[in-house]
């Protein structure tokens, strides 16, 4: 299985969830959200088709302290493909990012899960004080109990 990628930063994010973290970018995102930071996802058509093996062996050398945070794009246009790196990473701490409701994201993904960040973004509500969000109306929430 593969899973289209647009980037990874390694370089190490505190504004990607809690703590120091790497953050995978997923390519494709049908939302068109004004403000969008990261228009260069939008395109389904771009971005790197990697096996997700290969990516989550990628990861594992690289993301140091094995926090991870999934990004993008929207993750879940690539549920399948994510949910199998996952799999593949069951020791890290792992975000993610998804413009969808929380009531839209596969149980077996939120299983896999420590942290969602959901809702889609609302400029009429955006924040720059509430924590790991955009705007007021999005959720952030810690799942810990929710994991395996
Ligand atoms: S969901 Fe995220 S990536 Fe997609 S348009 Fe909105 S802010 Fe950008």
């Amino acid at each position: 299985m593969n899973l289209i990628v647009r980037s990874i930063d390694f370089s190490g994010s505190i504004a990607d969830g809690p703590g120091v973290r790497s953050v995978l970018f997923v390519q494709g995102c049908r939302r068109r959200c004004p403000d969008c930071h990261n228009p260069e996802t939008w395109p389904l058509d771009a971005g790197s088709t990697v096996p997700v093996a290969e990516l989550a062996g990628q990861i594992r050398s690289r993301a140091f302290n094995k926090k991870l945070t999934i990004s993008g794009g929207e993750p879940l246009l690539q549920a399948d493909a994510v949910l199998a790196l996952l799999e593949r990473l069951p020791d890290f701490d792992v975000a993610l990012y998804t413009g969808a409701d929380l009531g839209d994201v596969p149980e077996e993904l939120l299983a896999r899960l420590d942290y969602i960040k959901a809702g889609r973004y609302d400029r009429e509500k955006r924040t720059t004080t509430t924590p790991y969000v955009g705007s007021s109306n999005q959720q952030f929430i810690a799942l810990e109990r929710r994991r395996r």
